[in-house]
């Protein structure tokens, strides 16, 4: 009997390996270099839902991890993966020593962190040391915040690795009207070596990613040869899409999705 994972488990969705994400080339690639050779602070941009959350998550479990696989994604079985779960935990302390992992993971949500927890992050020595990998989930926020001036001298004064997402999102008056912006400071980008985008899929790549999700999730696809394509447009090639779509159909009785199905879906807003 194959395996049917509920629709909440399908919409929180993480790739657990390299060859499970569609797309994103210059993003892997930038992880993998940093699995050889060590990181250095990177900034990773792109619109939302292509899949910049879901490569940093793997790139951080797979850094993390203690046990890789030949082909550099983590084990998911070493006691640091298992502490670790999508990526979004701290590994810390006492708790990193127990994983036996190099690496430390402090992630961070910027919409949400206040400047108390901005202020006591270097303390006990949390942000001391190059294995010290800080995830700034959102950095723009910061900025709107008014927690930028914080973080600068935070990144400018320790030795910790910095890796942030950030939203490009299309001006929509003024002089630079359609260009595409992440609303960050010129400072805070400047702190960042590694600036790298997200890039759409190509559709003759998301085929087949789309029948192996499908496979994997036992879901059934009605029409295929009409529903694949109609998915792929309906929703710009972004992955973060279609998981909701795959979340929807595993809501239906029959874990199935056909041309109305993905017609009638209504998508949010197109940022
Ligand atoms: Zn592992």
């Amino acid at each position: 009997m194959s395996w049917s994972p509920s629709p909440s488990w399908i919409q929180r969705w993480y790739p657990s390996r390299w060859s499970e994400i569609v797309g994103n080339a210059a993003m892997i690639q930038v992880w993998l270099n940093f699995i050889a050779n060590g990181p250095c602070n990177a900034l990773f941009t792109g619109q939302s839902r292509t899949g910049k959350t879901r490569t940093i998550s793997l790139g951080t479990r797979a850094l993390v991890c203690t046990n890789r696989t030949a082909t550099h994604d983590p084990c998911g079985h070493c006691a640091a993966c298992k502490a670790l779960g999508d990526g979004k935990t701290e590994l810390w302390g006492t708790f990193k020593n127990l994983c036996g992992s190099d690496y430390s993971l402090i992630p961070i949500d910027c919409e949400k962190v206040t400047s108390e927890e901005l202020r006591e992050l270097p303390y006990e020595g949390k942000l001391d040391g190059n294995k010290v990998i800080v995830y700034l989930d959102e950095i723009a926020a910061l900025r709107r915040r008014r927690l930028e001036g914080m973080l600068l001298k935070l990144i400018d004064e320790t030795p910790a690795i910095w890796i942030a997402s950030a939203i490009s999102l299309k001006r929509t008056k003024g002089i630079r009207k359609g260009e595409w912006s992440e609303r960050m400071s010129k400072e805070m980008r400047g702190r960042f070596a590694i600036k790298v985008g997200s890039s759409h899929p190509h559709a003759d790549d998301l085929q087949p990613w789309i029948v192996a999700r499908c496979q994997e999730w036992n879901i059934t696809i009605l029409e295929p040869e009409i529903t694949i394509p109609e998915m792929i447009r309906r929703t710009c090639r972004r992955v973060g899409y279609l998981i909701h779509m795959l979340a929807e159909a595993a809501t239906r009785a029959f874990r199935s999705i056909g041309p109305d199905d993905v017609r009638r879906f209504n998508l949010d807003s197109q940022d």
